[in-house]
């Protein structure tokens, strides 16, 4: 196992990938950041719209001339499968790239973050040729035929929070679907990406079918939606973004887009839970896992009155446990949030919410050390409503709000008094209730009795209202990553 790592001693890939080759980009520069110390330690050149323009040209050329889209989809699953390997075998210095200038402290990156973006890649890989098209039940004079087959050229854009992991979830289905793909890693931490584009190459992808533009989402970001041989558009991140990126497409023309946005995540606590240590510690790793930068962190405990004083209790001590540090330290288990300006949004919404009338019980500051990086101590706030900023926004930081009911119906209305919809949890040792809850809570997960994603590649993932529409992992993903074609041939 990877033991703590030298920050200096790490450099990052530079420019943009291109026809199967990091190639120097010519747009503005954009200083990038280590978010555990705030040191300014690579420089990020942007692409520019001609380059853009150029990248996407070149993915539907390789489209269209290499066999990707053609081969035996065996063929595209074996290279999938190497690419996979590849990324496996050079584990470790890709996981401290990832680290280096991510929140991801090493032993994350390197336990969970690259043999998760490798099993991904091998769960799509084996979809490739076990999902087909269908003959349809037509009259027997015909034969009716639905054949799935790839968009072409896939735009993808991905968040900072876990660069590898969530670019993997967009890439993944489209390559093995046939598609060529361009993805546009966010500007806070665009670098392990290229090193991930390069093993492609080596793994025996042809060049042109994976590529990387470099540069800020309000330029690069919004020339992808809008170029018109982008097909189809996957985006994770804000719903604020993902609304702008519907707009980007309405206005350039038509086609399909997946949003996976944000989330404000309830923890719906019944007071018969059999094991109150296990809640508060699963309640305490779904707001604390990532400083609750997770688009599916548990930021809402609604718990039933009469365990609220203890269960709290029991989650501010496990808070004791966490060691904030720097991300390139083997001990690191509190991770800095992506910028000291995030930890002022954080820190005014926590503020704004007190002056609101919101207890403080644990957390609302910096803590004492490190003294430099994006740091925020876990926080819990009580006596909220759900008008306070804490309650209605989500904050992308480590902060919890507590709301207690009675009833179960008012569980369920404090839950979905929110505009996300993207996961929930129900703590509860009533079988009927948990079903009842699953069926009741409007949200795209539920998880009964645990908190957060498996390795079950196969389970989907999306939200519903303002956390968007359309899913990633699962077969659900692989299957918008290819249109529908329907044809009838006359065997009369
Ligand atoms: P943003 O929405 O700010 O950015 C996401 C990506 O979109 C970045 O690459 C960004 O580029 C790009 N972008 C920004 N503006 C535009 C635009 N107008 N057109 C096209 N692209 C654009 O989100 P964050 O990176 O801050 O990520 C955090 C958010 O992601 C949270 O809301 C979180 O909930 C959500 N998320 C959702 C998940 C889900 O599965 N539902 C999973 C993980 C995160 P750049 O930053 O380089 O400017």
């Amino acid at each position: 196992m990877l033991d703590s790592f030298d920050p200096d001693q790490v450099s990052a890939p530079k420019g943009y990938f291109v026809s199967g080759r990091l190639t120097k980009a010519s747009g503005e520069q954009i200083a990038v950041l280590r978010p555990s110390d705030g040191l300014e330690y690579a420089c990020l050149t942007s692409c520019t719209l001609e380059e853009v323009n150029a990248t996407v040209d070149d993915a539907w050329r390789a489209f269209r001339q290499s066999d990707w889209a053609t081969c035996a989809p065996r063929q595209r699953a074996l290279i999938l499968r190497r690419w996979a390997d590849l990324l496996e075998a050079e584990a470790e210095p890709i996981a401290r790239l990832e680290a280096l200038g991510s929140t991801r402290p090493i032993r994350d990156a390197l336990a969970y973050d690259v043999p998760y973006t490798a099993d991904c890649i091998r769960f799509f890989a084996e979809l490739a040729d076990k999902v087909g098209g269908d003959v349809a039940p037509t009259n027997s004079n015909s034969l009716g035929l639905i054949v799935p087959e790839p968009f072409g050229v896939i735009a993808a854009i991905a968040p900072w929070n876990f660069p590898l992991i969530l670019a993997a979830w967009k890439f993944a289905p489209a390559l093995a679907a046939g598609n060529a793909v361009v993805l546009k890693p966010s500007e806070l931490t665009p670098f392990s990406i290229l090193r991930l584009a390069e093993l492609a190459i080596k793994a025996g992808m042809p060049a042109g079918i994976f590529n990387i533009v470099q540069g800020s989402g309000l330029v690069v970001g919004d020339a992808l939606c809008r170029h018109p041989r982008i097909a189809k558009v996957t985006f994770t991140g804000s719903t604020k973004t993902g609304s702008a990126i519907m707009r980007s497409i309405a206005e350039s023309g038509v086609k399909p887009v997946t949003l996976e946005l944000g989330g404000k995540s309830p923890h719906i606590v019944f007071g018969d839970i059999s094991d109150l240590d296990r809640t508060a510690m699963s309640i305490s790793r779904g707001i604390t896992s990532n400083a609750g930068q997770v688009c599916v962190a548990g930021s809402r405990l609604i718990v039933q009155s009469r365990i609220a004083d203890v269960l709290v209790d029991r989650i501010v001590k496990s808070f004791g446990s966490l060691v904030p540090g720097p991300t390139w330290r083997s001990t690191t288990s509190l991770a800095p949030l992506i910028s000291t300006r995030q930890v002022e949004r954080v820190d005014l919404i926590v503020r704004q919410s007190v002056s609101a009338g919101a207890t403080l019980l644990t957390g609302g500051s910096r803590p004492g050390a490190p003294q430099n990086g994006a740091f925020y101590l876990p926080t819990v706030l009580g006596d909220v409503t759900s008008e306070m900023p804490a309650v209605r926004e989500e904050i992308f930081g480590p902060v919890l709000t507590v709301q207690q009911f009675d009833e179960e119906d008012e569980a369920v209305e404090l839950a979905g008094d929110t505009n996300y919809g993207l996961a929930a949890a129900v703590h509860t040792s009533n079988i009927d209730r948990a079903m009842r809850m699953m069926r009741r809570v409007d949200a795209g997960t539920i998880w009964i009795n645990r908190y957060g994603r498996s390795m079950d590649y196969i389970l989907p993932t999306g939200g519903f209202k303002g956390s968007g529409f359309g899913k990633d992992l699962g077969r659900a993903a692989y299957e918008s990553c290819l249109r529908l074609k329907t044809a009838l041939i006359d065997i009369a």
